[in-house]
């Protein structure tokens, strides 16, 4: 089926110019869903997946699905302050102001190949901080996948820049 179909466009949200793609009306479709986690697991079942890690939290989503696919952990990589336990976090630049995001230190060990996975790859900023934050834990990222593509943002080139495996399944002109 077409998953372009099952992603449900948002004029003006949340502010004036953007089209929010939002995927809760594909998530809602059974077969859409099965169909999407099936596509973001393809082109890497091969590749000896140790843990998924997925943004908050649309990534949650999709990866927890993905990691149970692939029999693997999954890894929450949360905005700042939600995780209980010691962390290890980093910035990253917004159009206004900062962010941040944390992992547990304990969540994955040196030399531990990691899939991360979100909804939607716009400027790539969130993703290439999920990308610095496991690389410094000693993590190999063998891949990253996304649902959605903006390409016109430059974030996937930018991913696979850094040196990352980049899979997308639908892909919108525009931001
Ligand atoms: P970026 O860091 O610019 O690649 O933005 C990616 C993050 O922002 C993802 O977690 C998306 O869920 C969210 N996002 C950015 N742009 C959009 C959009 N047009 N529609 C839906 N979500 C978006």
């Amino acid at each position: 089926m077409d998953l372009r179909a099952a992603i449900r466009t948002i004029p003006d949200y949340p502010k004036p110019g953007i089209q929010f793609r939002d995927i809760t009306t594909l998530l809602a479709d059974a077969r859409a869903f099965r169909q999407a986690v099936d596509e973001l697991v393809q082109p890497f079942a091969g590749l000896k997946i140790d843990k998924v890690a997925g943004i908050e939290a649309r990534g949650f989503i999709l990866g927890g699905a993905v990691a149970h696919q692939l029999s693997a952990g999954f890894v929450p990589l949360r905005k700042k302050g939600k995780l209980p336990h010691k962390t290890r976090s980093v910035e990253y630049a917004l159009e206004y102001g900062s962010d941040a995001l944390e992992v547990h230190l304990d969540a994955f060990v040196a030399g531990e190949r990691i899939m991360l996975v979100d909804d939607l790859i716009a400027t790539g900023g969130t993703a290439l901080a999920a990308v610095d934050l496991l690389r410094q834990g000693g993590a190999e990222i063998v891949a990253a996948a996304f649902v959605v593509d903006l390409p016109e943002l430059g974030g996937a080139a930018k991913l696979a820049a850094a040196g990352v495996p980049v899979s997308t399944l639908v892909d919108f002109s525009g931001h």
